[in-house]
């Protein structure tokens, strides 16, 4: 018995000490996919804050325990659609070139899946599948909002712009970036108007209808997205009441500032999880509901999903 016991802290300790993604007993390959697999992060996303924080928090290292290649990209933390995907763009075609492999699968959260279609609708032969997860490809109302509220060469928008450029500066300067920051630029980008034109320019995925799915595949290209509907999911989690204030300028539920419809492109794997923004990406550092199937668990399941699709 306590030779058991022993053996049992020595395997523990050495699961412990094992970094991620080097050792595996179980599932190994579940999430092999074929292409690497590239997180995308969103508005004011940073790859790694103070080097303790990450943005994907605990998802990278899940992916990579089931065997998958993944890397965790950085744009600037506020510009348009078009800056960031460009940047974007130069990041998969690094990728490329480190792997040897002829394609990605991109992986978006928030303003990060409008980008990830940027990159696919103007290199569709470098992507396998684009996914995003909860992210505003009809608008986000919290950016119709500010934007009405917030007239024009106002003394209010360029009041906002100093915070929202000073926080992308920040964030930027923590994590090493010198990537161009242009807050109001971003929002324009999240309104309505901006993502109608936005979709016009780059159709790919995105449904006709008001809240139906999008098509599954585009030139050679599988469109998948999911999201959540819920708000206050953990009582330790600071951000969750923020996201329930935001999430009453929205008609329809939502996550806290994305609207379910609004979330949907390609195959809809599902809408209304019950996860408020942050908690799709397991933030804050894990502070997610313990009544709804874990953000890694979900992101485990895509890969094997990716995976099985031969992608
Ligand atoms: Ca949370």
């Amino acid at each position: 018995m306590r030779r058991c016991s022993a053996l049992l802290l020595a395997f523990s300790l050495l699961v412990t000490a094992a970094p991620a993604g080097a050792f595996c007993l179980w599932n190994c390959s579940y999430t092999k996919t074929k292409y690497p697999i590239v997180l995308a992060h969103g508005m004011s996303g940073f790859d790694s804050l103070f080097g303790v924080i990450d943005y994907w928090y605990g998802i990278e290292g899940a992916l990579e325990d089931g065997g998958a290649n993944v890397f965790v990209t950085e744009v600037s933390q506020f510009n348009t659609t078009q800056q960031r995907g460009e940047q974007l763009l130069a990041q998969v075609q690094q990728i490329l070139a480190i792997t040897g492999k002829s394609k990605v699968n991109l992986i978006g959260h928030s303003h990060g899946g409008l980008d990830v279609r940027y990159v696919a609708a103007v290199r569709p032969d470098l992507v396998a599948s684009v996914t995003s997860i909860g992210s505003p490809h009809k608008g986000a109302a919290l950016a119709d909002f500010l934007r009405a509220n917030v007239s024009n060469g106002s003394f209010t928008e360029s009041v906002l712009a100093f915070f929202a450029n000073s926080l992308g500066t920040v964030l930027g300067l923590l994590t090493g970036s010198t990537n161009p920051q242009d807050a109001v630029a971003a929002l324009e980008s999240l309104t309505s108007a901006g993502l109608a034109s936005f979709n016009a320019t780059y159709p790919q995925g995105v449904p006709t209808s008001a809240c139906g799915a999008g098509a599954s595949s585009v030139g050679g290209v599988r469109y998948y997205s999911w999201s959540g509907t819920g708000l206050l999911t953990n009582l330790f989690d600071v951000s969750d009441a923020p996201l329930a204030l935001t999430a009453l300028v929205y008609p329809e539920s939502n996550d806290g500032l994305v609207g379910r419809c609004s979330s949907h492109l390609g195959q809809v794997i599902r809408d209304n999880y019950f996860m408020n923004h942050l908690d799709e990406v397991n933030q804050v550092v894990g502070l997610v509901s313990i009544f709804e199937s874990n953000p890694t668990t979900i992101f485990r399941a895509h890969a094997n999903r990716l995976k099985n699709a031969g992608l």
